[in-house]
């Protein structure tokens, strides 16, 4: 039987969140649904959580700075009654060659996909240490592995993240904690949505699976790594985008 857990999910209106989130409630954990704007969407997500016999809180706030972040994971905190996983999932795109790329669009994705789950896991991890039990699963991308024309700011981030997971994992490994990345490939999702048709044409071409990935394809791993079984596996980026970079 799964033990229920207090999970907050950020960015969980649409895309991998929502289908982390939904899957994570099946098994009857207690989710914070946290959403930026789509609140209608984020909404939804709860409802189904709670039809399908979870706990549902949404939260709602701005992941833009490290004080919002914070304020994410004490609203969070507050509304479960206690923080035992994170899964830092929120991020943004702003593409453009390195050349071109304005000065305030490499900052939104700094702060947003790296600076934001930093604050997170610092907030979230005196509970865990506490409890002595803690699960943090940062979303990276496989960008951030293998590396992309024209998305500098978004593969530093990426990169980065990978680098803090490796680092929590050492801090915090002794501790009955892990932190582990995953690194999607091409996941169909608004963000992927808004590509060149050609480009998307390209990506494909090069995917052994010979599809493109679904939210649900994502959602599953990281049921397990929330999972007591998954107890020894820490300080690992894990690829989920069909053989596409082998590494
Ligand atoms: P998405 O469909 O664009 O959804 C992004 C989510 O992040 C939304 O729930 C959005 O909330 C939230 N968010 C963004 N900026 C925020 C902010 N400043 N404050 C609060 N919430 C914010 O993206 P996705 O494709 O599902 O991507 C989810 C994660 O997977 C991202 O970290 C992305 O980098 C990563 N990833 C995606 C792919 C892919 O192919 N799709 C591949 C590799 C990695 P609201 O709409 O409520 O504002």
């Amino acid at each position: 039987m799964t033990t229920s857990r207090k999970i907050l999910v950020t960015g969980a209106s649409r895309g991998l969140g929502k289908s982390i989130a939904l899957e994570l409630g099946q098994f009857g954990h207690s989710i914070a649904v946290h959403y930026g704007r789509s609140s209608e969407e984020a909404q939804a997500v709860a409802e189904a959580i709670r039809a399908s016999g979870g706990t549902a809180e949404l939260i709602q706030g701005d992941l833009s700075s490290l004080d919002g972040a914070k304020a994410v994971a004490a609203a969070a905190t507050q509304a479960l009654g206690g923080l035992e996983v994170l899964v830092n999932n929120a991020g943004i795109t702003k593409d453009g060659l390195v050349m071109r790329m304005k000065d305030e669009d490499w900052d939104a994705v700094i702060d947003t996909n790296l600076s934001a789950p930093f604050a997170l896991i610092r907030a979230a991890i005196r509970g865990m240490l506490t409890a002595k039990w803690g699960r943090i699963v940062n979303v990276s991308s496989i960008v951030g592995l293998m590396g992309n024309p024209g998305q500098a700011n978004y593969i530093a981030a990426k990169a980065g993240l990978i680098g803090l997971t490796k680092a929590i994992a050492k801090e915090y490994g002794g501790k009955g904690i892990t932190c582990n990345a995953i690194a999607p490939g091409f996941i169909e999702s608004d963000m992927t949505e808004k590509l060149p048709e050609a480009l998307k044409a390209k990506y494909l071409e090069s995917i052994p699976a010979a599809r493109f990935g679904k939210p649900e394809d994502v959602a599953a791993l990281i049921a397990f790594l929330v999972s007591d079984g998954a107890a020894y596996i820490n300080g690992q980026t894990i690829a989920v985008d069909g053989g596409l970079y082998a590494h």
